[in-house]
């Protein structure tokens, strides 16, 4: 590891990361590739590399599952308490590790380190959210039905498989696997290739804490490898995948040929919809920090501004104000407000969809280009603000980056429409001081999530999916998460005629 002199890193992250290359973890110990292949993982605000990661092999992927299944009964037959002191244990522990955890984020997936603080205390409450509702959830469900005794007996499926996207990866492992874990079942976890850091350090720390061997395993390499080996694997029970639609429908398909349940939680091209009765100073600022948090690289932000036309002017001025003040920087740089993206492809993405989109007539009304970060070579890129015809590929195609394009409406039906208007359906949101339109309009819009006054907003309990191009499966972060992590049986015995 060699990086930048400026960057003082806790004594644990140094550690951890001197154990290069980090290996997979299956079975509660190192699970060594036998290819021999490392995947560098760099930190993307200051393009050096931090550590190398192994990539499995097919065989030695589908020998995780193996383990991952073999590990299944004794954890299922568990007494629940027994169960969820275990996983409270482990909630425990990882928060007690918050700054380690968070600073391995901070570096691998270039957040701003508080932000990555946050996300592994969403990780934390998450799992206790989830063990705590596993306790409410009866075995046995008595049916009433005439001329029958009958009931339903829940148990969990076995090993399931997660794979992960780089924009939340430790954030996202808790929302996958905590009902999973909960429920009883174990699990297999690939992560993203850029970001595989902080999957390894926890499976490393569930072990420690004494979560038992093979409940939690990571398998590590590229997706086109070790993330296909494991669609393809007929003996996991069940597929959560997070990430593009275009992975999602190949990660579809290859379930389907093995009739394995698949969610998906899909990509999004949300709209914000302000209405001219707004705060328009709150209102734009709102916006603006939700388009520059992680860069923008987040699945349900509000990328199309749909502005009524009365306020555009002015709300526009906010925000290329706003996005001034907004300091770019390396994200273990506490002044640091906006950190890079993720890696050069994803920078040549983003900076692309801002050429494309003005190529085809967007108007770029504000910022844009890459960025200059003095003593760092990473990732940077400015915000942009892009307005015009939402046909513009700009505004009909993911961009993955702090880009937000803006268009005007004039009334509540055309809001709508243009809301619509999308191939997505994850998270809209609608802006106004008046509650009845907008509960009518947050109703009207077509997707799994539409946010009031607010965007990006999740809660454990909220039902968090998409639906069209963003996904399918009941989504994550809820009751109805959990039930999907046991299968049900109905008993039934025809009762003698009275
Ligand atoms: P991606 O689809 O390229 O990769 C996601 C994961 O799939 C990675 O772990 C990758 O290695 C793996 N993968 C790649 N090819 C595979 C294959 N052929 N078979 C199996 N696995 C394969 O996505 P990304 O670029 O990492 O993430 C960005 C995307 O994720 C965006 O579209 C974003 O909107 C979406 N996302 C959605 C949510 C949500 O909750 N809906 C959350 C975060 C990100």
């Amino acid at each position: 590891m060699s990086l930048s002199t400026a960057i003082k890193l806790l004594p644990e992250v140094e550690a951890f990361l001197k154990g290069s290359p980090l290996t997979s973890f299956v079975g509660g110990k190192n699970f060594p590739a036998a290819s021999g292949e490392l995947i560098p993982t760099i930190d993307p605000g200051s393009g050096e590399k931090i550590a190398d990661i192994e990539e499995l092999t097919t065989a030695e992927v589908d020998r995780a599952v193996d383990i991952a299944n073999a590990s299944f009964a004794d954890w299922a037959a568990l007494p629940l308490e027994q169960r969820s002191s275990i996983l409270l244990r482990l909630a425990d522990a990882v928060e007690q590790r918050k700054a380690i955890i968070g600073q391995i984020e901070a570096l691998d997936a270039g957040k701003i380190e508080a932000q990555a603080q946050g996300d592994v205390q969403n990780f934390v409450d998450t799992l206790r959210y989830f063990v705590k509702l596993a306790n409410d959830v009866p075995k046995r469900t008595k049916l009433d039905v005439d001329g029958f005794e009958a009931w339903t007996y829940k148990q969990p499926w076995g090993a399931c498989a997660f794979i992960f996207p780089w924009n939340f990866p430790f954030l996202l492992i808790g929302w996958g696997i905590s009902p999973a874990l909960a429920a009883g079942n174990t699990v297999v976890i690939k992560p993203a290739e850029d970001t595989s850091l902080s999957a390894i350090y926890l499976a490393r720390l569930a072990t420690e804490v004494g979560v038992p061997p093979g409940v939690i395993n990571v398998v590590t390499g590229r997706g086109a490898t070790v993330g296909s080996a494991l669609t393809h694997n007929s003996k996991i029970k069940r597929m959560s995948f997070t990430g593009s639609p275009e992975v999602g429908q190949l990660v579809g398909e290859a379930c389907g040929r093995n009739l394995v349940p698949v969610k998906l939680e899909l990509g999004g091209k949300g709209a914000a919809v302000v209405f001219d009765d707004v705060d328009v100073p709150a209102t734009a600022a709102a916006l603006v920090g939700a388009i520059t948090f992680h860069s923008g690289q987040v699945c349900c932000d509000a990328t199309r501004w749909l502005i009524q036309k009365s306020i555009y002017n002015e709300f526009v001025e906010e925000c290329k104000q706003l996005m001034s003040a907004i300091r770019i920087g390396h994200p273990l740089d506490p002044n640091s407000q906006m950190g890079p993206v993720v890696n050069p492809k994803q920078c040549d993405r983003v900076l692309g969809y801002q050429q494309k989109g003005t190529a085809g007539g967007a108007e770029c009304i504000y910022g844009g280009g890459p960025a200059t970060v003095e003593g760092y070579q990473g990732n940077y890129v400015k915000p942009a603000l892009l307005s015009g015809s939402l046909d513009n590929v700009a505004a009909r195609e993911e961009i993955f980056g702090p880009v937000a394009y803006l268009a005007t409406f004039e009334s509540e039906e055309e809001a709508i429409q243009m809301a619509n208007d999308t191939d997505y359906g994850l998270a809209n949101s609608v802006w106004t001081a008046d509650s009845a339109r907008a509960a009518r309009v947050a109703e009207a819009m077509e997707a799994g999530n539409s946010w009031i006054n607010a965007h990006n907003v999740f809660a454990q309990g909220v039902p968090y999916g998409g639906v069209k191009r963003s996904g399918l499966g009941g989504g994550v972060l809820s009751p109805e998460t959990l039930m999907d992590y046991y299968r049900s049986t109905s008993v039934v015995r025809p009762l003698p005629a009275k």
